[in-house]
């Protein structure tokens, strides 16, 4: 276990040109990052695909073990992990922020680790004996986002090393140290060369998508990135697993208790402070009910403090970036504007010192209105009145993304058939965003393609060859 000291000792470069990471909550100066190039992105790639083919030679077993060990060195320095990842992101150590995004990681990797994908057999009738088989793809490149620097990393690398490829990550720019940090604490483990961070701009990233000597990018982040990404990944024929966010819709029907669900709701929509791929960001509500969820709403809204994420006192933190912070601030004065209601929030301090937008609920909203209509991906949450459960599963399915959505009622059966409705690629039931790494995870429409988690996640980083006879 290294001190929090070391850990930022142990992955800042002697040398080379770096940037200057700062805490989005006090802008102070969290630590240097390497400024990578399309060299050192090389570098990488030969080293993993040097490394690759013994790692590929070992049993399933073995690889298991030795992936379980890693996650035990996240444990190790689960504490340690938890600090940089709130001071560089900005997520508070404690509620489902921090240290439970470094638990995540842990178990994320145990889960990977321990899933087992067997040869399936297809045909089996005396004459035809075909099975398909997963063999490693070789080189894995993995693109990701700032809202969850590290467990999404672990998503993205924990089922390629699992089956038995080596991985090149590229973290976002706004979130180097986390990922830098997770991949120097995993290599504690495992062969050199395997698994290799590189710290670059765009262009690393985007000549990483075009390498011949990678066969597949697993991609978090927006939607047009991922666009770009298809379309530069053309020449060379790379897989790609896209998990490009979205818009979710949650369905309140008039049975539901407004009071029994406020707490969900509220944490469906404002976990990591809105900024996250699958948290609910419009949220549907039969007219018969609406004021009182407002007011249930409302009532959890204030009683969660918001502010510096290594005081404890603090469930809330601020937008990671100027970038998104402007986003979510031009989404929430164009719902002003057009008179729908604030039932708390919407009103951020401009002489404050970091980049907080304070929790927003803004009831009678129209659903053409931006603040609906596009992913805010901060802590602001549009409530739209409706009349019959077909207009609002209409409102629902109304945009170009589908990642998840909700229902939320007090009869299940009743809320699967609406959910059976929903153009998504989950629908949860009295919940929102509850991600389980047995449970396979991915967008439709324009949130993207590909599934992660469980045996359809080992699925996604292997190919697959049929032995027929
Ligand atoms: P981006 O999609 O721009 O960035 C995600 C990752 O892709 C970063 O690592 C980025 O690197 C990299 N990247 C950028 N351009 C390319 C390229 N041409 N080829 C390969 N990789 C590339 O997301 P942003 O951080 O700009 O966030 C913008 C919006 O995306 C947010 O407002 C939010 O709506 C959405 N978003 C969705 C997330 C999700 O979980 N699905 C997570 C984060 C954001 P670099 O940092 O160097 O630009």
């Amino acid at each position: 276990m290294e001190t929090y000291d070391a850990l930022l000792d142990s992955i800042t470069p002697a040398s080379g040109p770096t940037r200057t990471i700062k805490d989005p909550a006090t802008g102070e100066t969290v630590g240097q990052a390497p400024a990578h190039s399309v060299a050192d992105l090389e570098a990488a790639i030969s080293a993993a695909a040097a490394a690759q083919p013994a790692w590929a030679a070992l049993s399933h077993e073995a690889r298991t073990e030795m992936l379980l060990k890693a996650a035990e060195a996240i444990d190790r320095s689960a504490e340690e992990l938890a600090i940089l990842l709130s001071r560089e992101q900005g997520k508070p150590l404690n509620g489902p922020n921090a240290r439970f995004e470094v638990g995540a990681c842990s178990a994320w990797l145990r889960a990977a680790a321990t899933t087992v994908l067997e040869p399936e057999t297809v045909a089996d009738d005396g004459e035809t004996f075909a099975q398909v088989h997963y063999r490693p793809i070789g080189v894995v490149g993995a693109i990701g986002p700032w809202n969850w620097p590290m467990m999404i990393t672990i998503w993205q690398i924990a089922p390629a090393l699992r089956m038995g490829n080596a991985v090149v990550v590229k973290p976002s720019e706004y979130t180097p140290l986390s990922v830098l940090a997770l991949v120097h604490v995993l290599n504690q483990e495992l062969p050199d060369g395997l698994l290799t961070a590189v710290c670059g701009d765009g262009e690393v990233g985007s000549r990483m998508v075009e390498h011949e000597a990678i066969g597949k990018i697993m991609f978090t982040g927006s939607t047009a990135t991922g666009k770009a990404i298809i379309k530069s990944s053309a020449d060379s024929i790379k897989r790609l697993t896209l998990e490009l966010g979205g818009n979710d819709a949650g369905i309140v029907l008039p049975d539901a208790d407004p009071k029994a669900i406020a707490e969900g709701l509220f944490w469906g929509a404002f976990i990591n402070t809105g900024q996250t791929c699958a948290a609910l960001k419009r949220l549907y509500v039969h007219e018969d009910i609406y004021d009182e969820v407002c007011e249930a709403l409302t009532a959890v809204a204030e009683a969660m403090p918001m502010g510096v994420g290594l005081d404890e006192a603090n469930v809330l933190g601020p937008l990671q970036n100027k970038a998104q912070f402007d986003i979510v601030a031009r989404l929430v004065d164009a719902a002003k504007e057009s008179g729908a209601r604030v039932l708390i929030g919407g009103n951020p301090d401009a002489d404050q010192v970091g980049y907080f937008y304070p929790t927003t609920l803004i009831a009678d909203v129209d659903n053409k209105n931006p603040l609906v209509a596009e992913e805010q991906f901060g802590p602001a949450l549009p409530i739209i009145r409706y009349s019959t459960v077909d207009e609002a599963i209409a409102m629902a399915n109304d945009l170009e993304v589908g990642l998840g959505a909700s229902v939320w009622s007090s009869d299940v059966d009743a809320a699967r058939k609406v959910a059976s409705r929903i153009e998504a690629g989950t629908v949860w039931i009295n919940k929102h965003g509850a991600v389980d790494p047995r449970v396979p995870f991915g967008g439709i429409k324009q949130s993207g393609y590909g599934l992660e988690f469980g045996v359809e996640g080992l699925k996604g980083v292997a190919v697959p060859q049929v032995i027929n006879g």
